[in-house]
């Protein structure tokens, strides 16, 4: 038996798209490695009557356990926790000890802040954010808000639903004590594992892939296991949950991909930039980079990484061509016999960066990203990336396809695979 899970996505901030929904995914994942299975994460703005439907839609597929976030907070159009009570037919009332926690902390950050506000506007906040259904647990705010756990009415059916806080930091800081509160951990506890393995192929097709997986499926061939592929940027990630009973009908397919996909399969678990800067650490090399059409990005992306610090040297962003002689040695003749977009430029824009930053790998990457600029010989699209290491050189000439930041985007992925190339062999990138 699985346990299942839905969770709710509330603001109308999200379903608008001002903010993208960062609570959904984490308590997805949070979930899956507890063992519980999710089967929706529905979005729903800042109206009662949408939040009622969506937790009873839920609760009717027979879900074990709901979680919400969002709407929380002081202000009119925070109405979570009413909604919830209303819904799992309890009354609510203010609990007076949290009311007084709650304005230590409010009073505590207003101060910090150098904030004033209306002392009744503040207090009526405060009373709002300790109003608590009857019977349920409080978690404790990690910012001004608490957390419930509102289990159904005496005598009625269905599941608990967890109410947490929309900031990110928040839910996150708070979900060690949602999970282990009375009615979730009992839950939790009898949730089975629920195993995830991805594989990652580079230059693989996706029909090809789905034909593979049809004829792995004939029989009992993938009975248990939950299989998913998801194309992006030109990588195939192929990601398989199942239970512990289902391992050896796993490895059975894995093997089946790994022999067919030889020459593709560029990773059993870890994503690109984990290799990469994988690589970069454990043979304890340094990495420049020098990039004109994509401006930035590679660097952005290697530094992304907390721990970069450990390789990632620097980065120049040498757009035009007095930026490309000035800063990395780019000789102008190179510049006017084959033109900045050329791979003996990109060539150069990688060995100089090296040069400049005295690193071990040095990566250069020019190109016409478009929507202008494009010449016959050069459409735009043409892209020229080089990587320059203690191994050798791996270099790239690509004809991109797409908008302007599709192009930027993919030649940024192409010179991490070229760097991935490099430094650990595998699938030609
Ligand atoms: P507050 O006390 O801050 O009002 P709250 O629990 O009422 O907290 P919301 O009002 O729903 O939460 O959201 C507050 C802010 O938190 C949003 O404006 C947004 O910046 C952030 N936030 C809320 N939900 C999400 C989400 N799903 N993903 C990312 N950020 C979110
Ligand atoms: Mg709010």
């Amino acid at each position: 038996m699985v346990t299942r899970a839905g969770i709710v996505v509330t603001g109308t901030e999200v379903l608008t798209g001002r903010v993208t929904d960062r609570n959904g995914p984490w308590l997805a994942e949070q979930l899956r490695l507890l063992g519980v299975d999710v089967g929706h994460v529905v979005v729903v703005g800042d109206r009662p009557e949408d939040l009622r439907a969506t937790l009873g839609f839920l609760a009717g597929l027979g879900t074990d356990l709901l979680i919400t976030s969002g709407g929380l907070g002081p202000t009119a159009d925070d109405l979570t926790a009413q909604v919830v009570a209303d819904f799992q037919g309890r009354p609510t009332a203010v609990d007076p000890a949290l009311e007084q926690r709650v304005a230590a902390v409010v009073e505590r950050l207003m101060a910090r802040r150098g904030w004033r506000a209306d002392p009744d506007a503040t207090a009526a906040g405060v009373r709002k954010q300790a109003v608590v259904p009857d019977g349920a647990t409080v978690l404790e705010p990690v910012g001004t808000a608490p957390g419930l756990v509102v289990p159904p009415a005496e005598g009625r059916d269905g599941p608990p639903v967890v109410v947490l806080p929309g900031p990110p930091g928040e839910l996150q800081g708070m979900w060690p004590a949602a999970v282990a509160a009375p009615g979730v951990r009992e839950l939790l506890e009898g949730a089975p594992e629920l195993r995830q393995r991805t594989l990652r192929l580079w230059g693989t097709l996706e029909a090809q892939l789905a034909s593979t997986l049809r004829e792995a499926g004939t029989g009992a061939g993938l009975d248990g296991l939950e299989v998913t592929t998801c194309l992006r940027e030109g990588e195939l990630e192929i990601v398989t949950r199942f239970a512990p009973e289902a391992q050896t009908v796993y490895d059975r397919l894995s093997d089946v991909l790994t022999q067919r996909y030889a020459d593709t399969l560029f990773s059993t678990g870890p994503t690109l930039d984990e290799l990469v800067a994988g690589a970069l650490a454990d043979r304890g090399l340094t990495i420049a980079t020098a990039e004109s059409c994509t401006g930035g990005l590679l660097s952005a992306r290697l530094i992304e990484r907390p721990g970069s610090s450990a390789y990632v040297l620097g980065g120049v962003t040498a757009y035009a061509n007095s930026a490309k002689q000035q800063l990395l040695e780019v000789p102008a003749d190179l510049l006017a016999e084959h033109g900045a977009v050329s791979p003996q430029v990109a060539r150069a824009l990688a060995d100089g960066v090296r040069a400049r930053f005295g690193a071990d790998v040095g990566v250069g990457i020019t190109g016409v990203a478009g929507p202008g600029g494009g010449t016959p010989d050069k459409p735009v699209g043409t892209v020229h990336v080089c990587v320059v290491g203690p191994d050798g050189v791996r270099e790239r000439a690509l004809r991109l396809h797409g908008s302007r930041s599709a192009v930027r985007d993919r030649s940024v992925t192409m010179a991490m695979h070229l760097l991935r190339e490099l430094l650990l062999g595998g699938p030609p990138a």
